[in-house]
């Protein structure tokens, strides 16, 4: 597939795998997607297996991705994470602002630009999270919604660091649900939000800045959702628990 920016899918396993668990997950990955070479793949384990996920991805073309972190770099905040302590494992992505934390965590739109300048501090990229919910969108407020969350959770990035963030485009009627987007949906909802960031920046971030789309991407669908011009990966949930799902998502998509 000749796409204009390099695809990017990653897998985020949510508070799914024990350590041997993701062990077993990242060597089958290893092996089904030894020679792709035109997606980036990132794999997102949760935190207590980054160690031994770490170690099994170094000289592979897979990259690790945390799930969240903290906004700050250290000091009393019980039961967080900081950026500084996922570089120890070579993370390379988080995940920011994932619709589970902002509705179970309420993590607002400003928190989460915290937390993206600070993944920047520490050179890791953030994949940041926006998407409607069912009701926002039925009352036509999908673009009014995303509006608030792009300029909101970017705020206060530099043009560098934004061509270097990427955007998972998520409604979240379609997480977890099987329901997907239509190819129309998908591709409305990724050129407003790209034709957004020409307004905020300019048009060459625009064109640089990767668009994943995520909400129930399964093999079957794929490749039709990559296909869609604005469309620049996948962030996968539960299709990405499985080697086969998986790596048929990114076969598909290439
Ligand atoms: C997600 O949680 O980011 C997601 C897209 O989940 P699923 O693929 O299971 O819909």
């Amino acid at each position: 597939m000749n796409k204009e920016r390099k695809l990017i899918i990653a897998g985020n396993w949510k508070m799914n795998k024990t350590t041997a668990e993701a062990a077993d997950l990242v060597r089958d990955l290893k092996l089904d997607l030894a020679n792709i070479k035109e997606v980036d793949i990132v794999v997102c384990p949760p935190f207590t297996a980054l160690g031994e996920v770490s170690k099994l991805v170094l000289a592979s073309n897979i990259r690790l991705g945390a799930q969240n972190m903290s906004e700050h770099n250290f000091g009393a905040y019980t039961g967080e994470i900081a950026a500084g302590m996922l570089k120890e494992f070579s993370v390379r992505y988080v995940i920011l602002g994932h619709s589970e934390r902002r509705q179970y965590q309420k993590e607002s739109d400003a928190l989460i630009s915290k937390k993206a300048l600070a993944a920047h501090a520490a050179s890791i990229r953030p994949i940041v999270c926006v998407g409607e919910t069912l009701a926002e969108r039925e009352a036509g407020q999908t673009e009014k919604v995303l509006d608030t969350q792009v300029r909101g959770s970017l705020a206060g990035l530099t043009k560098q660091q934004i061509e270097e963030t990427i955007i998972a485009y998520e409604p979240v009627w379609a997480i977890g649900t099987g329901k997907t987007a239509t190819s129309a949906q998908a591709q409305d909802a990724h050129k407003f939000i790209r034709q957004l960031l020409e307004t905020l920046f300019t048009k060459t971030v625009a064109r640089r800045v990767r668009i994943q789309y995520g909400g129930s991407v399964k093999p079957s669908n794929a490749r039709e959702l990559m296909a869609l011009p604005d469309v620049d990966g996948a962030l996968v949930g539960g299709a990405s628990l499985e080697v086969r799902s998986f790596g048929d998502i990114i076969k598909n998509s290439i």
